[in-house]
């Protein structure tokens, strides 16, 4: 298996268990959507996955390799944050390619890596603009471009587009589904946002108090909640 697996994970903070037993499948490709209120525990999977978080118990497998003990670099893993910190004082094409440069990969390779995701993400002009000259949908589109340049096999996202207003949010989800279907990686991507899992999502999985309560495609989880929860959740008005 390819893509991403959780076999029994636990987690505990200082003593406290807030997961038990996630047992997941992330399909080689997939964008899979962890959807749930504030506190069901999205960001702790996706932290586990990433490695930010240790896992308390169980054991998380990416591309076939058991994980559990390595550190994020280590992963073949990039992740996209809500609040995204580029560097202030480096330009946009500085910023995307400063992950490369750490790597010591040769001035005009970087070069030409920046320029295509340039493209990609329709950024070319705003390549020698710094930061603060940016739009937030704009800085959004940077932070995805510093995950993209690695070419890893799995992105991450945690609640990317939070801070976005409603129309760059609308624009950004149907840049992402695009970037999905060109890129054919595996995208985990956590958010609270009903409509945003519906539109972007391969296959949903609902979380409610650090358990899973359904794990279907946006389809089904919609016209077949499993349960109450999930009937409520999906189905609520945003
Ligand atoms: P979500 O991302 O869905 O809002 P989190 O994964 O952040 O949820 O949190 C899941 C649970 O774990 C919550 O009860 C939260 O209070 C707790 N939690 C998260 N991070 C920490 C931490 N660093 N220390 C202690 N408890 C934490
Ligand atoms: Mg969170």
């Amino acid at each position: 298996m390819n893509g991403v697996e959780l076999r029994g994970v636990t987690k505990a903070y200082a003593g406290l268990t807030v997961m038990k037993d996630i047992n997941l499948e992330i399909e080689d490709g997939a964008f899979l959507v962890l959807l749930g209120p504030s506190g069901c525990g999205k960001s702790t999977i996706l932290n586990m996955i990433a490695g930010l978080e240790p896992v308390t118990g169980g054991a998380i497998h990416i591309a076939g390799r058991d994980v559990t003990e390595l550190e994020p670099d280590e992963r073949d893993i990039a992740m996209v944050f809500q609040s995204y910190a580029l560097y202030p004082t480096m330009s946009v094409r500085r910023n995307i390619g400063f992950s490369l440069k750490m790597r010591g990969m040769p001035k005009a390779d970087i070069e030409k890596r920046v320029d295509e995701i340039g493209e990609l993400l329709q950024i070319t002009p705003l390549l020698d603009r710094k930061p603060s000259q940016l739009s937030g949908g704009q800085q959004q589109r940077v932070a995805i471009g510093r995950a993209l340049v690695r070419e890893p096999s799995v992105f991450l996202f945690d609640e990317p587009l939070s801070n976005l207003d409603a129309k760059l949010r609308a624009d950004m989800r149907v840049e992402l589904k695009r970037l999905h279907e060109r890129l054919g990686r595996t995208i985990v991507y956590v958010t609270h946002d009903q409509i945003e899992a519906m539109t972007l999502a391969t296959k949903v999985v609902v979380l409610d108090k650090g358990a899973i309560q359904q794990a279907d495609t946006p389809e089904n989880v919609y016209r077949r909640p499993a349960n109450k929860f999930v009937a409520s959740f999906v189905g609520a008005p945003t």
